[in-house]
């Protein structure tokens, strides 16, 4: 897709990820997003079968339901549910191959990434690809470090933009890399304190805990 040299485009992002529960981690990093972009949205998109690893134990649509009570109150995240509704395992370009076909092609799309993610973006099915149909915004997170050397780094570094403002000159291409709030909480650690009848308490929001209690989820 083509510069614009508009730097006037709405864009509208979206975060992918198992949410096995959704925390702080995820929807902090969500908010800083959108105040640092100027996001109009920030949609957070469960995977429904992820290709890359085992099913959850928890089906999609708790994992779906607790991304909705996160949310509840902050119009500018949301909880997009296609890749649920989509039989079959849940691939990424898929996703945003329908994105743009429903947002149009002026529109800035952003596909959030943690660090992590970013490190086997490789084995991802049609990786290549997923540039055509949007930018990547890399988050840094705490515990990984984006590679130096290898294939990775220099696909990082051919797309990269210093300036995250040049994301709105184009719909689709950049790779912005942003430093927000550190939060070191990952759903692992929440599945295994709840799993030891630990607390997660202050973890994650208090109606997505109790979510998880009344449907006896993680024991
Ligand atoms: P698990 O521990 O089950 O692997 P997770 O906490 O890593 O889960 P995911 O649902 O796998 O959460 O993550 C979705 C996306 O959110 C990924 O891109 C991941 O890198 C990012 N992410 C998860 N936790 C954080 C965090 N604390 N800070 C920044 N990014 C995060």
């Amino acid at each position: 897709m083509s510069e614009s040299g508009s730097s006037t485009q709405p864009l509208v992002g979206v975060f992918g990820g198992t949410f096995n529960p959704v925390h702080y981690g995820h929807l902090r990093s969500a908010l800083e997003l959108v105040e640092r972009l100027q996001l109009t949205q920030l949609r957070l998109m469960p995977s429904g079968q992820p290709p890359h690893r085992e099913a959850p134990e928890c089906s999609a649509t708790h994992r779906a339901a607790m991304i909705e009570l996160a949310v509840q109150g902050e119009p500018r995240l949301a909880c997009d549910m296609r890749e649920l509704q989509r039989l079959g395992k849940s691939y990424t370009i898929d996703s945003l191959i329908e994105l743009r076909g429903e947002l149009g092609a002026g529109v800035g799309l952003c596909m959030v990434l943690g660090c992590d993610a970013v490190l086997d973006i490789t084995s991802w099915y049609r990786w290549q690809e997923l540039l055509d149909w949007a930018h990547i915004v890399v988050i840094a997170r705490p515990g990984w470090e984006l590679p130096g050397e290898g294939e990775v780094a220099q696909w990082l570094k051919r797309h990269k933009v210093e300036d995250p403002q040049r994301l709105r000159y184009r719909p689709a291409g950049c790779i912005a890399i942003e430093e927000l709030r550190p939060l070191a909480i990952s759903s692992t650690e929440i599945r295994d304190l709840l799993a030891a009848g630990r607390s997660a308490r202050y973890l994650l929001p208090q109606s997505v805990l109790d979510y998880i209690e009344t449907n006896t989820l993680y024991r």
